[in-house]
């Protein structure tokens, strides 16, 4: 048994999700985001799990390679293509899809060996400004990718800002930008991420219509990318349980002031238990007390500044806490999308967040 941070990942649960988002959107084909060592589930493992998606993308070409050294033959996407010759010279080794979003990179592409064959997503940028040819650039970077042998097939890509948000506003005038763009573009289009995809379920309003390909990341860990909407009634179900044991458990009186800074002082008599996780694993500094926990599945909240290898919890309403009780510090019965919200974050950051020495453990 071990008493340092751990966290539970179900891969019944990525399967399930996947389920969940293809279920929404029938016809179409997922490219499920694995990047960020799969939102800090574990590349290698989710990847496996996920052996059902059409394909998988990942940011950084030492991603792909990850993948491929373990065995891994699903299509892999490039998410923002590759920087220079030696990269596409990886990206061709391991036969990874490539986005091109700058004419540097359509000159990468044509100096490159032109017995090459890539299927290219060439995006662009509808208003997110971050990645992108711009709409009114978009025909001469189409003709010049069209022109290159390199080039096996043409897809086009595009990102939207602000999918989650309730007021559809940004997301339509995206959309409109692209609209006339679309009906000229030969080839299969990927517009929407999960808050995309999941924005009929979700807020029932003004769907944007169905790309040939989503693009689904968060959904699939089992976050609900909606402020407002939990994940549990979009139907999807948490990935990592993220948690640890209590190493400690001490009695303190009126007055008693927990941790760092004396952040925390007991209102009166009181159980506090020494929870082997900190800020070295994973959970934020900044989360304030009174930040829920579960501690062998009863509720409790955390008090005192996190440490870097412990936080402190008031475990008086767990009279049965003991030192090796479970501590629960988001997963099932406590969504990580609360605690990001009681520090101020979102529920990407927390899990992604989760520090190497934090055993993954697969279920
Ligand atoms: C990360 C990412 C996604 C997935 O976003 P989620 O909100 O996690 O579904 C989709 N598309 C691109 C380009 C991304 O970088």
């Amino acid at each position: 048994m071990s008493f340092a941070a751990s966290a539970v990942i179900h891969r019944d649960h990525l399967r399930h999700n996947l389920g969940v988002v293809r279920a929404a959107r029938p016809d179409t084909c997922v490219m499920a985001m694995v990047k960020a060592n799969a939102y800090g589930h574990g590349l290698v493992e989710v990847a496996r799990a996920l052996s059902g998606a059409d394909s998988l993308a990942v940011a950084r070409p030492e991603e792909a390679e990850a993948l491929r050294a373990a065995g891994v033959d699903t299509d892999i996407v490039l998410l923002e293509g590759v920087f220079d010759a030696p990269g596409m010279a990886t990206a061709d080794a391991l036969g990874c899809e490539l986005v091109v979003h700058t004419p540097e990179q359509i000159a990468l592409l044509a100096a490159h060996r032109a017995d090459a064959r890539f299927t290219v997503w060439l995006k662009v940028d509808t208003g997110m400004n971050r990645l992108g040819f711009p709409v009114a650039a978009l025909d001469d970077a189409e003709r010049a990718l069209r022109d290159l042998p390199q080039v096996a097939e043409l897809r086009l890509m595009s990102h939207y800002a602000s999918a989650d948000a309730e007021d559809g506003a940004q997301l339509a005038e995206q959309r409109k930008r692209l609209e006339a763009r679309l009906a000229r573009f030969d080839g299969v289009v990927s517009l929407a991420n999960s808050p995309a995809a999941l924005r009929a379920e979700a807020l029932g309003a003004d769907v944007p219509p169905a790309s040939d390909w989503i693009r689904p990341g968060v959904a699939l860990y089992g976050i609900s990318p909606f402020g407002g909407v939990a994940a549990e009634s979009l139907g999807l179900k948490p990935v990592m349980d993220f948690e640890t044991r209590l190493i400690a458990v001490r009695d303190l009186e009126a007055g008693d002031r927990v941790g760092y800074g004396g952040r925390y002082t007991a209102k009166g008599p009181m159980r506090l238990g020494i929870a082997a996780a900190g800020y070295g694993d994973g959970y934020p500094r900044r989360m304030p007390d009174g930040t829920p926990v579960l501690v062998d599945g009863q509720a409790a909240g955390i008090a005192g500044r996190v440490s870097m290898d412990m936080l402190g919890i008031d475990v008086t309403q767990v009279p049965d806490a003991h030192v090796g009780s479970t501590v629960r510090l988001w997963g099932a019965g406590l969504p990580a999308e609360a605690i990001a919200q009681a520090c101020d974050t979102i529920a990407y950051e927390l899990v992604t967040r989760v520090s190497e020495r934090v055993t993954r453990v697969y279920r």
